[in-house]
C-alpha cells in the first residue's frame, strides 16, 4: 500500500515554479492519490492532505545536492499506533521478572501523525490560507521533527547559528529564505554567520542591534520586534524582548539614517497564551508601527505574529487573528503574514515512558518536608526522569503533567488517553480516574536526582498496586522538554522512538510524505 501511495504521490509532483507570497487554494487537479486513498479509508478525515509542493513557501530552492544518508533526520520510523508501541517496548524490556536483566531506562515515543495533524489543523483554520508557518525550532529541535515539517513545507524560526545550521543541513536542504532569525539580541558573530549562510530575515528591538547589523550584515531584511501585553501568558517574553511603542519611531528613524532595510514588524504574545484577545491587541499595535514606518519612508509588507498558540484555544485564537488581519492588514494590502508556532505543533506528539525505580510510604505531613508540599499523599513513587531531565517543563514552562500507568503489578494495562491528550494544566479530575481506574490512592511522584526540588507531581490519584518496575507514561510531552533536559547527577537524557502513528489516515499521510522524499532527483 505504501508503494502505491508513493507512486501516485510522485506522479502529481510538479517540477516548476513556486508562489512564495500569499497562500493559495490547492487546485483540485493537484490533490494527490494519497488524498483519494485517505478519503476512501476515512471520509471524515481532515483533508485535503497538502503535499509540500503545493505550499506557499518553496520546499527547496538550493542547488540540488547529494543527500547525506547518515543525516540524524533519517531514523527508523515504525508504523505502530503510539500506545501499542509504548506497551510493546515495555513488554520487551521485561522488567517484571526482576532478574536484573531488564532495561528500565525511560524513553519517549513520538507519534509523527500528531505533528501532521497540527499542521493540517493550522492549514484548515481561519488563518490557514493566509499565515505561513515558521516553526520555532527551540521548542523541539529533534531532527526527524524538523525533517517532517520541512517536507510538509513549513519554514523555520531560529534563534542561534547552531539552529540555523541544523535547518540548512536538513536532507531537504531548505533555502535560507525559509528561515527567520527571530532573536532580537544576537552576538555579532551570529549576525556574520547568518550573512554567510544567506539568512536575511532577522529581528531587532534596540539601537545597538541596528549598529551591529550595519557593521556585519547591512543587506539584512530587518523586522522590528515590538512589545505587546503578555500578562495573560505562561511565559512572559515581554520581560526580556520587544520595543515599547514609544521607542519605535526613534528606532525606525535610526534605521533610515543607517540605510538599513526594515521590512516589517514582529511580536510574540508570550508562550502559552491564555487569552486570544492578546492577538487582537498585538495586531493593532503592529498596525500603529506600520504607520510609524510610513512616516519615515518605509513601506512595510511583512508581519510576523509570533508564537504562543495552544491546541485548546486554537480555534478561537486563529479566528481572532484572522478577524484582526482582515481589519488592519486585509489581503489586498499585500502584506505577507507569518507566524512562529512551536508548542502547538509538537506538544501532543511525544509521550514519555518512565519506570518506577523506588517506592515508599509517604512521610507523615509536617515531618521532613514543607507542610503543603505533598500533603495527603499516601505513597511516594520515584521514577527515572525528573525536573532536571525531560520534566524541566515543570520548572521552566509551568506545566502540570499527567500520568497514566502502562503496567500495574507488571501486567500491561489497556487504557490510554485518546487523542488529543489532556493539556498540561490542572485537571479537576486526575487522568487515571478519567480513564476509569476506580481503586486509586493519593501519590506523589519524584524524579531520580538527589534534590528535593525534583518533584514531578506533588499529589495525584494513581491506581493501587503500582510496584517498583512498573511503567508510568506521560502524554503531551513534546514542547520544551527533551531539548532543555540536563544530565545533572549523572542521569541520561531519555531517547526517542519514532512512529508514523499506525493506521490512521494522518499516519498514512506521514508515511507517504516520508517515503516520497527520495533524494537528489527531487
Ligand atoms: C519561543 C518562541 C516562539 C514559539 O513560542 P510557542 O509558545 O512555543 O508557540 C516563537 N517565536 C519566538 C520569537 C520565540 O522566542
Amino acid at each position: 500500500m505504501t508503494a502505491t501511495l508513493t507512486q501516485s504521490f510522485n506522479e502529481v509532483r510538479p517540477s516548476t515554479k513556486w508562489s512564495n507570497t500569499i497562500p493559495q487554494h490547492v487546485p483540485a487537479s493537484n490533490i494527490s492519490g494519497a488524498n483519494n486513498l485517505i478519503h476512501v479509508l476515512d471520509p471524515h478525515a481532515a483533508i485535503p492532505y497538502v503535499p509540500a509542493h503545493n505550499l506557499p513557501t518553496p520546499p527547496a530552492t538550493s542547488p540540488i545536492r547529494v543527500i547525506d544518508k547518515d543525516s540524524p533526520a533519517f531514523v527508523n520510523v515504525v508504523d505502530t499506533p503510539v500506545h501499542d508501541l509504548l506497551r510493546q517496548v515495555v513488554q520487551e524490556r521485561n522488567i517484571g521478572d526482576l532478574s536484573g536483566s531488564g532495561d528500565e531506562s525511560a524513553f519517549f515515543a513520538c507519534d509523527l501523525s500528531a505533528i501532521y495533524q497540527a499542521v493540517q489543523m493550522w492549514r484548515q483554520s481561519a488563518i490557514g490560507e493566509r499565515v505561513e508557518i515558521f516553526y520555532a525550532v527551540k521548542c523541539n529541535p529533534s531532527p526527524p521533527v524538523l525533517h517532517l515539517l520541512s517536507l510538509l513545507g513549513t519554514s523555520f524560526d531560529c534563534a542561534s547559528t547552531a539552529e540555523i545550521n541544523q535547518v540548512l543541513s536538513l536532507p531537504t536542504a531548505p533555502s535560507p529564505d525559509r528561515i527567520i532569525f527571530a532573536n532580537p539580541c544576537k552576538p555579532a558573530s551570529f549576525i556574520r554567520s547568518a550573512a554567510d549562510s544567506g539568512v536575511h530575515m532577522m529581528t531587532f528591538d534596540n539601537a545597538d542591534e541596528l549598529y551591529k547589523v550595519k557593521r556585519s550584515f547591512p543587506d539584512a531584511k530587518l523586522v522590528l520586534r515590538i512589545l505587546t501585553d503578555d500578562s495573560k501568558s505562561l511565559c512572559r517574553l515581554g520581560l526580556k524582548f520587544g520595543a515599547p511603542l514609544d521607542t519605535c519611531p526613534g528606532l525606525l528613524a535610526l534605521a533610515v539614517q543607517l540605510g538599513l532595510n526594515v521590512i516589517g514588524v514582529s511580536f510574540h504574545v508570550g508562550s502559552g497564551c491564555k487569552d486570544p484577545n492578546q492577538f487582537a491587541d498585538a495586531i493593532w499595535r503592529a498596525k500603529k508601527v506600520f504607520d510609524m514606518g510610513k512616516a519615515v519612508g518605509y513601506d512595510f509588507k511583512f508581519l510576523d505574529v509570533g508564537g504562543g498558540f495552544e491546541r485548546e484555544t486554537f480555534a478561537e485564537m486563529s479566528q481572532v487573528v484572522s478577524d484582526s488581519l482582515d481589519v488592519y492588514f486585509p489581503k489586498h494590502s499585500g502584506v505577507r503574514v507569518i507566524a512562529e508556532p512551536g508548542r502547538l505543533l509538537v506538544s501532543s506528539a511525544f509521550t514519555l515512558a518512565t519506570n518506577i525505580i523506588a517506592r515508599r510510604l509517604a512521610l507523615p505531613s509536617g515531618e521532613a518536608t514543607p507542610k503543603d508540599d505533598h500533603e495527603g499523599a499516601d505513597v511516594m513513587y520515584y521514577i527515572n526522569d525528573g525536573v532536571y531531565g525531560s520534566f524541566n517543563c515543570i520548572m521552566f514552562d509551568h506545566q502540570i503533567v499527567h500520568p497514566h500507568p502502562l503496567t500495574i503489578s507488571h501486567e500491561i494495562t489497556k487504557c490510554s488517553p485518546s487523542f488529543p491528550p489532556p493539556p498540561n494544566i490542572h485537571l479537576p479530575v486526575d487522568l487515571p480516574v478519567q480513564l476509569g481506574y476506580k481503586d486509586t490512592e493519593a501519590a506523589s511522584v519524584w524524579g531520580p536526582t538527589c534534590d528535593s526540588i525534583d518533584c514531578v507531581r506533588q499529589l495525584v490519584q494513581l491506581p493501587k498496586g503500582l510496584q517498583v518496575g512498573d511503567w508510568i507514561a506521560w502524554s503531551e510531552m513534546g514542547a520544551y522538554t527533551l531539548c532543555a533536559a540536563s544530565t545533572f547527577n549523572g542521569f541520561n537524557r531519555s531517547p526517542v522512538l519514532w512512529t508514523t502513528g499506525g493506521d490512521h489516515p494522518h499516519a498514512i499521510a506521514v508515511r507517504a510524505t516520508l517515503d516520497s522524499f527520495n533524494g537528489p532527483e527531487r
